[in-house]
């Protein structure tokens, strides 16, 4: 039986991780008048993905005009800001929304656990600190966090050049005159493959199987742009302008299906830069056509790629690398290369999502066992058993903007949170009935996309479809204000 309660319940809230998502849960907290929470973040700074992601080059896919809250502007220096302008922007919202007094550095959540008898968590982190307890669980860990790092790395070998997985890269690694290789060809591979092209004295590219590219289209803002977007009007007709392309690329999943016309003509589009760029190497546009289906893997943009394969001092090997010796990389040809230091870009552990912690809920449950690696939640957000947890950028959430996704589960969390604590409630859960719904039809759409066509990190072990959100931004921004009052209970 719940306990009997007269008073408005005060939340006590977690939030893990300090990046994007984390700064949005908070201050939709704020928002709601929650001003009791803690964040953790196992860095000795805020930032997430643009506190980790500082390899050369490294910026953001998606125009900073839309890649920011909707609710912040910023003096934007670039139309694709890079990591160093994505941290400052995020320190300066942190700082304004007085996010710092609230923020644990250096305190790695290890476990959250759930008592049925209290009805609610104790978190447990590296320093082994009391933090009390919190009535909810906010998790904003991303889902791009364990760098997928090869085992011949992983194992002892004799390589004396240095190793950096680019999410990992260390301050002052320099690849100046240096052979550079590089294992990989996706969006993190070819924003410093043109870096090390720039700087470095040779590089050698190892391919798996080359991706689908776009062009970016970014550049440094004029002074004379810079002064316009100043102005409230003007920032927000490019932001609104830029959700509405990324809304109609999206709508009924016409990105993500090969009868979709958007799908027909951005494949188009990236047939045709491929042979306009590489016109003069038809050497190179054999070994950089895709064969999986166009969408079917995180689509690249850059404007430097191509250029830079095009470059005397690059070499596009078609293997992977399979081993190292003392001085280079083996590919599976069986072929040496000789370099001086190697990037990784080989991306993340995907399925893992919130890998780096366990969670525990109702009944000792272990979130990752009961996930088994197929992770599936309400909206990417909630799972039964796990009351009063939400995630960030959960399972099947990931779609462009990402942003907008933020904010909208931001909103569902704080909502949910001060609407229980308005009811004298202290328990908020998803209805299993409505999740075991919401999943099969989810699934049911996902199967008639490229995505289930193509591997990719996009799946899990048994070919499920564990990261993708089909539609666009507005269905699920709809959908999780029409549906949290309606299969979310509290008591
Ligand atoms: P990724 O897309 O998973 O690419 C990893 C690459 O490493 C693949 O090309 C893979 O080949 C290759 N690879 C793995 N093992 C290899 C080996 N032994 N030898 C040679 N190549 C090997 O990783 P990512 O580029 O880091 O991007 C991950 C995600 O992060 C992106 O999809 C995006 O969502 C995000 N991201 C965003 C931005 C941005 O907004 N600017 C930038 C970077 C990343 P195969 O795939 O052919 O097996």
């Amino acid at each position: 039986m719940s306990p009997i309660r007269t008073r408005k319940i005060s939340p006590r809230v977690a939030i893990i991780g300090t990046g994007f998502s984390g700064i949005a849960a908070a201050i939709a907290l704020k928002k709601k008048g929650i001003e009791d929470f803690v964040i953790f973040e196992r860095a000795d700074g805020l930032g997430g993905t643009w506190r980790h992601n500082r390899y050369p080059g490294a910026e953001v896919d998606l125009e900073s005009h839309i890649y920011s809250f909707s609710y912040e502007r910023y003096d934007w220096t670039r139309t694709h800001a890079g990591w160093s302008e994505l941290l400052g922007y995020l320190e300066h919202v942190a700082g304004k929304w007085g996010l710092y007094p609230h923020m644990r550095f250096n305190e790695a959540v290890n476990e959250v656990t759930w008592s049925d008898e209290r009805r609610d968590y104790v978190v447990a982190t590296s320093s082994g600190k009391d933090h009390g307890r919190f009535t909810s669980v906010i998790s904003a860990v991303g889902f791009l966090n364990t760098p997928l790092v090869p085992p011949f790395v992983r194992d002892e070998h004799d390589f004396e050049g240095p190793i950096c997985h680019t999410s990992e890269w260390v301050d002052g690694l320099d690849m100046t005159d240096k052979s550079i290789g590089v294992l990989g060809t996706g969006s993190s591979a070819v924003q410093v493959i043109a870096e090390a092209e720039k700087v470095g004295s040779e590089v050698k590219v190892f391919q798996i199987e080359p991706n689908w590219l776009l062009p970016k289209n970014a550049h440094d803002f004029t002074s004379l742009e810079r002064k316009l977007n100043r102005f409230a009007p003007v920032y927000f007709w490019r932001r609104l302008k830029l959700y509405a392309d990324y809304d109609m690329r999206q709508h009924f999943t016409g990105h993500a299906r090969e009868d979709g016309r958007s799908n027909r003509n951005r494949r188009r589009a990236s047939i045709e830069f491929l042979h306009r760029e590489l016109a003069d190497r038809p050497d190179l546009i054999e070994l950089a056509t895709p064969k999986f289906a166009f969408e079917g893997r995180r689509t690249v943009t850059s404007d430097t790629y191509y250029s830079s394969l095009k470059s005397p001092k690059v070499t596009l090997v078609p293997h992977a690398v399979k081993g190292l010796s003392r001085s280079g990389a083996i590919d599976e040809n069986g072929d040496e290369h000789q370099l001086d230091m190697i990037v990784l870009a080989t991306g993340f552990d995907a399925a893992n999502y919130l890998g780096t912690y366990k969670v525990r809920g109702e009944g000792g449950v272990d979130l990752h066992e009961s996930w088994n690696r197929e992770p599936d939640a309400f909206l990417g957000m909630m799972v039964p058993g796990f009351p009063n947890f939400f995630i960030m950028f959960g399972p099947n959430t990931n779609a462009i903007p990402l942003v907008t996704f933020y904010e909208a589960q931001a909103n569902f969390a704080a909502g949910s949170i001060s609407r229980a604590a308005k009811k004298c409630a202290t328990k908020v859960e998803v209805r299993r009935s409505a999740f075991l719904i919401y999943n099969d039809w989810l699934q049911s759409r996902l199967s008639r996309t490229v995505w289930a066509k193509t591997t990719s990190y996009f799946r899990g072990g048994t070919g499920k479809i564990i990261s993708q959100w089909p539609f666009s931004a507005s269905s699920y921004v709809l959908a999780t204000k029409l549906l949290r009052r309606l299969v979310v209970k509290v008591s």
